[in-house]
């Protein structure tokens, strides 16, 4: 979209940028001062000077890139820097995620990062902000993704897992290491049998109960016993997929949980006995219903679906643009546990 003369924010070659106050927003390049929305490897980048992020993202942060100059702030604290008033306001993405408002000469812009309405144990949930411009996902932008009820997902985990048991077969999840494993984790029935989890996992859930969100229990590979890993459930990352590391499970049953996961196509490329449907991101309805809720009458896309999501905003008469980012896309395949750039597919 084409730059205005006030505007807060405006796309550079190095990320999204604060003008007045001389600061980037989920930089893909390395910059001086970066604001951080969650700590996703496309939006949390190694290299910056200076790092600013939610209090409540302060310990996965740090277990993504290590010991950077960081400070943090509580959700709805306000800072000011070079005049321009900052807060962070929950996205209910991921443990952390924020949307970060900015003030500046009579103006609010909200930039949302990543973002859900829906509901999630692992972190707190999505708060709307009124603002004047409203800086967008739209990861799911297209009318054909509703996500169905947490719950369901959840019971059609648990029954395939118990199905399998039963039948002396370890059920394996593919899910990304950061978020989505540990609101798989916040939905299993421990009841059913022992849970495992690959160490791209466990090192997230640490920084997870160093910020204190209780998961269920879970072992490692090494401490679980033969009879135990029959009858398991596994979350591993999707780079797990066809690795050595599943051999020592014997039989299994295998799952991907993902948004993608409603699309045939997806599901066929995962070559997986199971598709759970389950997203961080927001669906269309969600989308729409947080653009609503922000009042903005201008509202920029960064990625995803991002042409269909700005002709239907034009079309209900907001003014709507897109800003060209290199954010990627985290309910992907690319997932090594590590914070390197997402490549989008
Ligand atoms: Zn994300
Ligand atoms: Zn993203």
């Amino acid at each position: 979209m084409d730059p205005q003369p006030r505007d807060i924010v405006v796309a550079r070659p190095e990320g999204l940028y604060c003008p007045a106050g001389d600061f980037f927003i989920d930089p893909w390049r390395p910059v001086a001062q970066a604001l951080v929305t969650h700590a996703h490897g496309d939006h949390l980048r190694p290299g910056h000077g200076r790092y600013l992020t939610s209090e409540a993202g302060r310990h996965v942060v740090t277990q993504r890139v290590g010991a950077v100059d960081l400070q943090t702030l509580a959700y709805g604290d306000t800072i000011t820097h070079n005049g321009v008033k900052i807060s962070f306001h929950p996205a209910g993405h991921v443990l952390g995620s924020a949307q970060i408002r900015l003030e500046h000469g009579g103006q609010v812009w909200v930039v949302s990062g990543d973002y859900k309405t829906g509901p999630d144990a692992t972190c707190a949930p999505f708060e709307p902000v009124r603002c004047d411009v409203f800086v967008t996902e739209s990861t799911f932008g297209l009318p054909v993704f509703r996500w169905a009820p947490q719950q369901d997902v959840f019971d059609s985990i648990n029954a395939w897992w118990a199905d399998n048991a039963a039948a002396g077969r370890a059920s394996i999840v593919h899910a990304y290491s950061f978020g989505k494993a540990q609101r798989v984790l916040s939905g299993l029935d421990p009841a059913i049998g022992t849970i495992v989890v690959h160490g791209a996992v466990a090192a997230m859930d640490e920084a997870y109960a160093r910020s204190g969100v209780v998961l269920p229990a879970t072992k490692s590979v090494l401490d679980a016993t033969p009879a135990e890993l029959r009858r398991c459930l596994v979350v591993a990352p999707p780079s797990a997929q066809g690795s050595a590391w599943l051999k020592r499970f014997g039989d299994y049953s295998d799952a991907f949980a993902s948004g993608w996961m409603l699309l045939r196509g997806a599901r066929r490329r995962r070559n997986v006995d199971r598709g759970f449907i389950l997203s961080d991101h927001a669906d269309w309805p969600g989308l729409l219903e947080a653009i609503a809720a922000s009042g903005a009458p201008r509202v920029i896309v960064t990625h995803g679906y991002v042409e269909p999501l700005v002709r239907h905003l034009a079309e209900q008469g907001l003014q709507s643009g897109a800003f060209k980012t290199e954010y990627g896309d985290d309910e992907d395949v690319k997932d090594t546990g590590e914070a390197a750039p997402a490549e989008s597919t």
